[in-house]
């Protein structure tokens, strides 16, 4: 899960664009120069609006939401390989199930997709601003990361309790927990204030060095000190600053690392994915007896709601026995 560039990639210098010129929806990997600390800055635009608004969720289950699509694109944008990254918490709260997930298929797109399952009667007694760990977390909750790499491949499989204050806290202790590695991160999401659309952004460092294991690496004192000044620096980002539609992400880099030399790497693209088809739903329609498909007919048709994009596909009803018939 680590991500050490090639020799000709670090060589090539900070590109600082002008304001007008800035970015969505992308995922910059960057490194800091003289120290073995990699890392990667995220800002989603239209992508976390269009998976967002397309669920009327309460402004805090659509926060946290942006915030796993955010965590999903910095993890699934390290993969070397085709395949499915997959974010889902799980828990007795107001919002059992959440899920985000990145699918790359070689192109340098990354296809992001995510949705909530919400409990109503929980979430009323939770107030106006329920914390992250009253919405999703509690004793038993779990955040399961999932790497998928296709049909013949290994399937790898984390996973973290849900405790602390923010899904940024969560990812922090997976990272030391299950992978070893020193990780600092911050994950942000909330609407414009001009336009009110969701916009989401994130940025996370990690101290990688060759040949070391874990903590034993940062024991020793200059390192020590250097992982502390690169992790200081970038907690001292703003929240409005990883949001800001006017300040890209190499601008964001600079302003956080120019005295130590920042060196960024090829962006990564997002885009807004689903894999709903509707081949796919007619066989999971086919599955289903006579009887309960006669149940699902409302007039004269069968709706079937994609749970990610929120959009419904119709079916004849003599078409899904067809199918049922079929399998
Ligand atoms: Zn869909």
């Amino acid at each position: 899960m680590v991500d050490i560039p090639s020799q000709d990639n670090i060589q090539r210098p900070i590109v600082v664009p002008d304001p007008d010129g800035s970015r969505d929806n992308e995922v910059r990997p960057f490194a800091i120069e003289g120290m073995d600390v990699r890392g990667r800055a995220v800002r989603l635009g239209t992508v976390a609006d269009q998976i967002l608004s397309a669920h009327n969720y309460p402004d805090p289950v659509a926060r946290i939401l942006g915030e796993l699509l955010t965590l999903a694109a910095l993890l699934g944008s390290i993969m070397k390989f085709d395949g499915i990254v997959t974010l889902q918490t799980k828990s007795q709260g107001p919002v059992p199930m959440m899920v985000a997930d990145f699918e790359a298929k070689g192109d340098g797109v990354g296809r992001l997709r995510g949705y909530a399952q919400l409990d109503e009667d929980k979430l009323k007694t939770y107030g106006k601003n329920p914390s992250f760990e009253g919405l999703v977390g509690s004793k038993n909750g779990h955040l399961v990361l999932t790497i998928d790499q296709g049909a013949d491949m290994d399937r790898y499989q984390g996973i973290v309790d849900l405790q602390g204050a923010s899904l940024s806290d969560v990812a922090r202790n997976y990272f030391m927990n299950s992978e070893q590695t020193p990780t600092e991160l911050r994950l942000s999401c909330e609407r414009d204030a001009v336009t009110g659309n969701w916009r989401a952004g994130g940025i996370m460092v990690q101290h990688l060095a060759r040949g070391e294991v874990g903590q034993e690496r940062i024991l020793d004192r200059e390192t020590k000190e250097q992982w502390n000044r690169a992790s200081v620096l970038m907690h001292s980002v703003k929240e409005a600053e990883l949001l800001d539609p006017a300040l890209d992400l190499d601008q964001l880099l600079f302003r956080l690392y120019n005295e130590d030399g920042v060196r960024v790497f090829d962006s990564a693209r997002l885009i807004k994915g689903c894999r709903c088809e509707r081949e796919r739903l007619l066989a999971v329609l086919g599955q289903f007896s006579k009887d309960d498909i006669a149940d699902m007919v409302h007039e004269g048709v069968i709706g079937v709601n994609c749970q990610f994009c929120n959009k419904t596909f119709e079916f004849s009803p003599e078409d899904a026995l067809a199918q049922a018939a079929q399998q």
